[in-house]
């Protein structure tokens, strides 16, 4: 007699924890989700997610919990059962496959990280100093905040001699944060990058007393992100939006918020304007209403294959982008330890990358339990200023 197997479809993602089991279907998005009821599901599981061919004996399963696993996957065309020997299908490899290890083993393969630059971050203004306003300080290791102090600040010179030995194949942003416009510098930078896009990030208040309009009138790709506080300021930010849009400069404004409080308290203000969750280290039931992933959220992304694929190998998040701050070295993100300093070789900076927050995955107790860990969005910044591996109701 033939036996029958049961096998998932190449296009679908599995993963199951102690509890449950969720197949993930990466054309339309849709998905199943069974919690084990019984031990035979989870063998079933087991030998399905683990066998190569991602494929088990069925006969070997006459369970209920079972068969209802099976009906609902063959439901939404997820997996099908078999006669004979189970079809084989080639699993999909992720973009970045090549291991560190491999690219730390010659200068010629570490010059491979190169093209995975996508954007440059460049805070252009004074270095911190001081522990005045505290909080309003480290709002640049939550979002792209300008930094405000009475320090040194980024060295141009150095700077530009930086940028001189290398070629960033695959540039497709500069990210320039502060309230300072340096015309020679942004020349400079259009020079040798004319086909990226100028992103700035500046606070309304300051901003007003900048050259902006001048400084950036020979690019054609640029966009303002100007901080705001609708309490006080968005006057004069709607007054610079209507300039911008004169001109053919896209403007967003951004305002962070902290509570549910501050939300209601701006009316009719908040019009337009793009709130940035803020932790101030006693707001974590903030966090936690309006921030915090649900079963539902992760399920209703519409996830690729591949997306799921670099979820197991990079951090999106965080990959491809490089800090240059105001104390003059060069980071991956800056939560996170320099890869080097300017004046530093470019082979130390790339090598120093491959162990970088670029490939922080779920890697951590409890994601790497838990059946979500490849479909839900890589650790970001808010996980790491809180101190927090999951910010979710899944696993509390
Ligand atoms: S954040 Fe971690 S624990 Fe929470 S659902 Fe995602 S993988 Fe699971």
């Amino acid at each position: 007699m033939n036996n029958t197997y049961f096998y998932i479809e190449p296009y679908a993602h599995i993963n199951y924890d102690n509890e449950k089991v969720v197949v993930y279907e990466t054309l339309s998005g849709k998905s199943v989700r069974y919690f084990f009821g019984d031990e035979y599901l989870k063998s079933f599981v087991n030998h399905l997610v683990n066998n190569q061919s991602r494929s088990v004996c069925y006969d070997e399963y006459p369970y209920d919990s079972v068969k209802e696993f099976v009906e609902g996957c063959r439901n939404l065309n997820i997996g099908d059962i078999v006669s004979n020997h189970p079809p084989f299908a080639m699993p999909m490899k992720p973009k970045f496959m090549t291991s560190n290890d491999k690219l730390r083993s010659t200068k010629e393969m570490l010059f491979r990280v190169i093209p995975w630059v996508s954007n440059l971050v460049l805070y252009t203004d004074t270095e911190k100093k001081g522990t005045h306003e505290f909080l309003y300080q480290e709002k640049y290791t939550q979002a792209l905040f300008p930094i405000f102090g009475s320090g040194e600040g980024l060295n141009k010179n150095k700077l530009k001699e930086q940028f001189g030995r290398i070629r960033f194949t695959r540039l497709k942003t500069i990210s320039m944060v502060g309230n300072k416009f340096d015309a020679e510098l942004l020349r400079f930078l259009k020079t040798e990058y004319p086909n990226v896009s100028f992103i700035f990030y500046s606070n309304v208040e300051q901003f007003v007393y900048t050259d902006f309009y001048n400084s950036t009138n020979y690019i054609k790709d640029v966009r303002l992100n100007l901080w705001v506080n609708p309490l006080s300021n968005i006057g004069i930010a709607k007054h610079i939006i209507e300039k911008c849009n004169k001109i053919g400069v896209e403007c967003r404004l951004l305002s962070f918020v902290n509570k549910e409080k501050n939300i209601s308290d701006k009316g009719n203000e908040n019009e337009g304007v793009f709130f940035v969750p803020f932790y101030s280290g006693d707001n974590l039931s903030f966090f936690e209403h309006n921030v915090f992933l649900t079963e539902q959220d992760i399920l209703a992304q519409n996830l690729t294959q591949q997306d799921i694929l670099n979820n197991m190998s990079v951090n999106s998040n965080f990959f491809g982008e490089l800090y240059f701050m105001p104390d003059n070295k060069i980071y991956a993100n800056p939560n996170f330890s320099p890869v080097g300093k300017l004046g530093d070789d470019w082979h130390d900076i790339l090598y120093n990358l491959l162990d970088s927050c670029w490939f922080k995955t779920r890697d951590m107790k409890p994601c790497s339990n838990c059946a979500f860990q490849y479909l839900c969005p890589p650790p970001s910044n808010y996980e790491i200023v809180i101190g927090k591996p999951n910010l979710c109701t899944v696993k509390p």
